[in-house]
C-alpha cells in the first residue's frame, strides 16, 4: 500500500505549550520540524489553563529567588522530584516568562508595569503570573504565532498512532487524519512526544477530550520507560454541579485571590488539616480534607463543599476571575459575586510519565524525547499549582534542543520497516474486521468508573487489585470491539486507539499505586498511611517486557550536597 508520507528531522506531537515551545527550539536550528495535533492549532488543553505560570520574578515579594522556588517543589512533591529536573526549571522560568512577553504575550501589572504575580498553593511568595484566569490561552496565542513564524509544518486533527524504531532508533509514525481516516507516514530522525496527560480514564476530571495519554501508551510500546505513575493529582476544586458540567476546574487562583472554604456547618474546615497554610495548603492535602469532611456528613448539598469569594467587592472578583464568574453564571445559575460555589476533587494532572534526561529531554529510546505533562519525574508525588505551564516552557525548549542536537548528528533517516508499517495500518483497520457487539464508549465508561471507584484518592491493596483485574477484562474486551460504517467522520472509531492508550495509562497507574506501599503526596493508601523512608528513595518504574506491564524501582537520582543544605536551610 502507499500512504501520505511526508519527512521531518524532528516531529513534534502535540501542540500545547510543551510541544510548540519545543517546535520554536527546534526549528531555530534550521532543520525541518512537523507539529502533529489531535485538535486544531490553538485548542490543545494547555488553553484551558488558567490560574497562572510559576516563576520566581520577586516582582510582587522582593525576597523571592529560584531557590526558594526549587525548594517548594521539592516540598510539594514530597522530595521524590528530579532535583535537576526541579533546579532548572526554577532557574530558567523567569527567563521562560521574559522571553513569552518578548513574544507577545501580555500578563496583568503591577501598578509599577511590573508583571504582577499571585499566591498559589504551597509557594511560599506571591510567584503565578497570570493573565487573568486565562493564563493558557495567552500564552498558546504567544507560542502559536511565533511557531508559525518560525517555519514548522503544522498537521492539525491528525492522531498519531504508533511510533516505529530501526535497530533501537526511532525512525517514524504513522496516524490518520480525524476527518477522512486516511493514513499518514511520518518518516523523521527524532520525535519529541508533549501529549500532555490522561485525565479522560476517570469519570469525574477537568481534562478535556483530547487527554487519553496517547504519548505515554505510544512511549511503552516504543520501550521507553515511565515513572512515578502512581500520583496522580486530584484538583481540589472542580465543580460538582450541575451533573453534566461535574469535574470542570475552579481555579486555584479564586483560593489565591481570597476564595475560603466552608463545610455544611459554616466551619473554615482547613483550620483542621493544616491550619498554617490553610486553603493555599497543597493540593493533596486539600483534595484529601474536602473528600475528608463529605464522606463525614459535613459536605454541600450535591457532594462538595462551599468555596466563598463574595467577601470581595464584586467588581474585583470579575475583573480577576472573569472566567469564573462566568463559568458558574452560565453553567449553574450561580452569581460568585454573592454566593458560594460548590466545589469537589476532579482528576486533574498526571505527575507520572515518560521518564527523561533533565537537560536534553531524552527518553530511554534513541530519537524518542519528550516534555510537557507526557514526561514524569519534574513535580515527584505532587504538582504545585503554576508549576506546569513553567515546566512547559522551561523543558520545551529544552526537549527542542535535545531533539534537534540529536537530529543533526543522524547523517541519515531510519528506515521505517515496510511490514511494521504494514501491521500498524492493519491493527488500525481492525475493529472494522470485527463482529459482536463490544461497544467502545461502554468500555470506557466502566474503566473511568473503576478508576474513580478503585484507583481514586483513597487506595487499598484490596481495592487496587479490583482495578487491575477490571482493567485486564476491559482490554480482553476492547480487543473485540467492532466498529460499523467507515473511516471518515468516526468517532467511536477514534475512541477504540484512545481507550487502547487510556487502558494502558490505567494499567500503569494502578500497578504502580500496588507497588508503592506508603503514602507519600497525592498517592493515599489507607492499609499504608505513612510516608516510608525507603519508598522515598525510590521512583517506581514502568516498561514493556516481553509484551507484558513490568513493575520495578529505581533509586531517586542523589542530591548535590548544596542543594540538600538549602533544603535543609529552607524547612
Ligand atoms: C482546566 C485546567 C486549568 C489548568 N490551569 C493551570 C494553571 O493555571 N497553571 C498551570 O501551571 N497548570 C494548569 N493546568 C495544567 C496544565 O494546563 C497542563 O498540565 C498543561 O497545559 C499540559 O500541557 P502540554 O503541552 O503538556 O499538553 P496539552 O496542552 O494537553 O497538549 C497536548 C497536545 O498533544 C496532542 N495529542 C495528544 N495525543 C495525540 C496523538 N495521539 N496524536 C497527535 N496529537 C496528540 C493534543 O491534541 C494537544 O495538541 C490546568 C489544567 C486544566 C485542566
Amino acid at each position: 500500500m502507499s500512504y501520505e508520507t511526508h519527512e521531518h528531522d524532528v516531529l513534534i506531537i502535540g501542540a500545547g505549550g510543551a510541544g510548540l515551545r519545543a517546535a520554536v527550539e527546534a526549528a531555530s536550528n534550521n532543520l525541518s520540524v512537523g507539529v502533529v495535533s489531535k485538535s486544531l492549532l490553538g485548542k490543545a488543553h494547555t488553553v484551558m489553563a488558567e490560574g497562572g505560570i510559576a516563576a520566581a520574578m520577586a516582582n510582587v515579594d522582593p525576597k523571592d529567588s529560584w531557590q526558594t522556588h526549587f525548594c517548594d517543589t521539592m516540598k510539594g512533591g514530597k522530595f521524590l522530584n528530579n532535583w535537576r529536573m526541579a533546579q532548572l526549571h526554577a532557574q530558567e522560568a523567569p527567563d521562560r516568562i521574559r522571553e513569552l512577553e518578548d513574544w507577545g504575550a501580555l500578563f496583568d501589572r503591577t501598578p509599577d508595569g511590573e508583571i504582577l504575580q499571585r499566591a498559589f498553593g504551597g509557594h511560599t511568595y506571591k510567584r503565578l503570573c497570570h493573565v487573568g484566569d486565562r493564563t493558557g490561552l495567552e500564552m498558546i496565542r504567544t507560542l502559536q504565532d511565533k511557531g508559525v513564524h518560525s517555519g514548522i509544518d503544522v498537521y492539525m486533527e491528525l492522531t498519531i498512532f504508533r511510533l516505529f524504531k530501526d535497530g533501537g532508533k526511532i525512525a517514524g509514525a504513522i496516524g490518520y487524519w480525524r476527518k477522512n481516516g486516511e493514513f499518514v507516514v511520518f518518516k523523521v530522525k527524532a520525535i519529541v512526544l508533549a501529549t500532555g496527560g490522561g485525565g479522560k480514564a476517570y469519570q469525574i476530571t477537568s481534562n478535556s477530550w483530547e487527554c487519553t495519554g496517547d504519548g505515554h501508551s505510544l512511549a511503552y510500546e516504543a520501550g521507553a520507560e515511565l515513572i512515578d505513575m502512581e500520583f496522580f493529582q486530584f484538583h481540589p476544586t472542580g465543580m460538582v454541579w450541575p451533573p453534566g458540567v461535574r469535574g470542570l476546574l475552579v481555579t486555584e487562583g479564586v483560593r489565591g485571590e481570597g476564595g475560603l472554604l466552608r463545610n455544611n456547618k459554616n466551619e473554615r474546615f482547613m483550620q483542621r488539616y493544616d491550619p498554617q497554610r490553610m486553603e493555599l495548603s497543597t493540593r493533596d492535602m486539600v483534595s484529601r480534607s474536602i473528600y475528608t469532611e463529605v464522606k463525614e456528613g459535613r459536605g454541600s448539598p450535591h457532594g462538595g463543599v462551599f468555596l466563598d469569594i463574595s467577601h470581595l467587592p464584586a467588581e474585583r472578583v470579575k475583573k480577576k476571575l472573569p472566567s469564573m464568574y462566568h463559568q458558574f453564571k452560565d453553567l449553574a445559575d450561580v452569581d460568585i459575586t454573592k454566593e458560594p460555589m460548590e466545589v469537589g476533587p476532579t482528576a486533574h494532572y498526571m505527575m507520572g510519565g515518560v521518564r527523561v534526561d533533565a537537560d536534553t529531554g531524552a527518553s530511554t529510546i534513541s530519537g524518542l524525547f519528550a516534555c510537557g505533562e507526557v514526561s514524569g519525574g519534574m513535580h515527584g508525588a505532587n504538582r504545585l499549582g503554576g508549576n506546569s505551564l513553567s515546566d512547559l516552557v522551561v523543558f520545551g525548549r529544552r526537549a527542542g534542543a535535545g531533539a534537534a542536537e540529536y537530529a543533526r548528528k543522524l547523517a541519515f533517516f531510519p528506515t521505517v520497516d515496510k511490514n511494521e508499517l504494514e501491521k500498524a495500518a492493519k491493527d488500525m483497520e481492525a475493529p472494522f474486521q470485527r463482529s459482536g457487539d463490544e461497544d467502545p464508549y461502554q468500555i470506557h465508561r466502566e474503566l473511568q468508573e473503576s478508576m474513580q471507584g478503585l484507583v481514586g484518592i483513597f487506595r487499598t491493596e484490596g481495592d487496587l487489585k479490583k482495578g487491575i483485574s477490571k482493567i485486564e477484562e476491559l482490554k480482553q474486551r476492547a480487543a473485540k470491539v467492532a466498529i460499523k460504517g467507515k473511516r471518515e467522520y468516526n468517532p467511536g472509531w477514534h475512541l477504540v486507539g484512545d481507550l487502547k492508550s487510556m487502558l494502558t495509562v490505567s494499567e500503569a497507574v494502578a500497578k504502580a499505586a500496588l507497588a508503592r506501599k506508603e503514602s507519600r503526596g497525592a498517592h493515599s493508601r489507607l492499609d499504608y498511611p505513612n510516608l516510608d523512608e525507603k519508598f522515598g528513595k525510590l521512583n517506581v518504574v514502568v516498561s514493556q517486557k516481553n509484551g507484558e506491564m513490568n513493575i520495578s524501582t529505581s533509586p531517586v537520582p542523589e542530591m548535590p550536597e548544596e542543594l540538600k543544605n538549602l533544603l535543609a536551610e529552607n524547612k
